[in-house]
């Protein structure tokens, strides 16, 4: 079992010939490659989609203007440690800024890692816990990070419990890659630990390309299904990853095979050293716009932009309808436009 955690054990795993630069990447932002990504990695292949969202490159080095370090502004909504409070009902949970595997378009490659923002402390995750208890708008809990399920069960199972005496919760989410990139965690003893708060459990897995669904990564959608968790989907739109319609498309019927109901994708946003990854909107819309009528309405995802600053998401799915008062233009799937209500 290979993790892979330096520029110099990128080279011993054979992908890349040498450390050249990568030492300065390494030194800003976290490596982190895990023995099931590994496996998927095609090295023949010098532009594998998988390869591309995990290794690093010299391309990390340049930062253009409008990348910022806190590109969805989680700082500017954060009451105490660990809670991103952006939208009345729910709040973000971070209790770990710890990842499996370091994606190299990561939007918070600023705070997570090894030099990131750390795990909460004691005091840190029982202020957290006040606030969610003393704010009875907060409905829902949304743990991510990093990503929560780094964490044991047993310790997992004490947060859950923590949150299952606070009434005014009801849903409790969990945002991971691990069912991808490290399925062997997602065991009997985890899916009970995500279900311990006796809340409403849903869990979004991350994964961004068709083939990062391995038979072991099914396996554990399967047993988390299988265990109660109500899965959905989130995937970043990448340059050289998943920016034509087809692995599109492969990638959300790849979800709602496994049972996972495809939720969100994402536009790049603006982290340093990532611009070799990001599309225009444009380009994006074009794309959203032709999985329309192309795969079944249960694949659709939802385009969105995180607005930088911290304004929170908005829905940047193609403009199907113009116009105004009482009087539209609605474009179908195909491009043709049509008056609504009919003329
Ligand atoms: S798993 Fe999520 S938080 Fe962790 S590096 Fe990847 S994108 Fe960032």
């Amino acid at each position: 079992m290979t993790f892979v955690k330096s520029a110099k054990a990128l080279v011993e795993a054979g992908l890349v010939q040498d450390v050249g630069a990568l030492d300065a990447v390494a030194k800003r932002y976290a490596i982190g490659i895990t023995p099931a990504v590994l496996e998927l990695i095609d090295r023949a292949d010098s532009n594998d989609p998988i390869a591309r969202q995990f290794v690093p490159t010299e391309a990390e080095l340049l930062t253009t203007p409008e990348e910022r370090a806190d590109p969805i502004g989680d700082l500017s909504h954060s009451p105490v440690e660990g809670i991103v409070h952006r939208y009345p009902d729910r709040v973000l949970l971070k209790a770990v800024h710890v990842c499996p595997v370091y994606c190299r378009f990561c939007f918070r490659r600023e705070m997570v890692g090894p030099q990131g923002l750390g795990t909460l402390t004691g005091p840190e995750l029982d202020a957290a816990m006040e606030y969610i208890a003393a704010h009875e708008e907060i409905w829902e809990v949304i743990l991510t990070g990093g990503d929560p399920l780094v964490l044991s069960p047993r310790r997992l199972t004490g947060l859950m419990q923590r949150l299952a005496k606070i009434e005014h919760v009801k849903i409790v989410r969990f945002h991971t890659r691990v069912p991808v990139v490290e399925p062997e965690r997602i065991d009997e003893a985890m899916v009970e630990a995500l279900m311990s708060s006796g809340k409403t459990t849903y869990l979004a897995v991350h994964a961004n390309h068709p083939r990062e669904f391995s038979p072991a990564a099914r396996q554990a959608f399967k047993r988390l299904f299988d265990g109660g968790v109500a899965l959905l989907s989130q995937s970043v739109l990448l340059r050289g990853v998943n920016d034509d319609v087809e692995t599109l498309a492969a990638l959300m019927r790849g979800f709602v095979e496994n049972r996972i109901k495809p939720y969100y994708l994402h536009h790049p946003d603006l982290a340093p050293g990532t611009s070799h990854f990001r599309i225009g909107i444009e380009e994006g819309q074009a794309l959203v716009a032709a999985l329309r009528g192309r795969i079944s309405g249960l694949c659709q995802p939802t385009y969105v932009l995180d607005i930088p600053g911290g304004h929170g998401k908005a829905d940047i799915g193609a403009a199907t309808v113009s116009g105004g008062d009482g009087c539209f233009t609605v474009r179908d799937w195909q491009g043709g436009e049509h008056a609504y209500p009919p003329e």
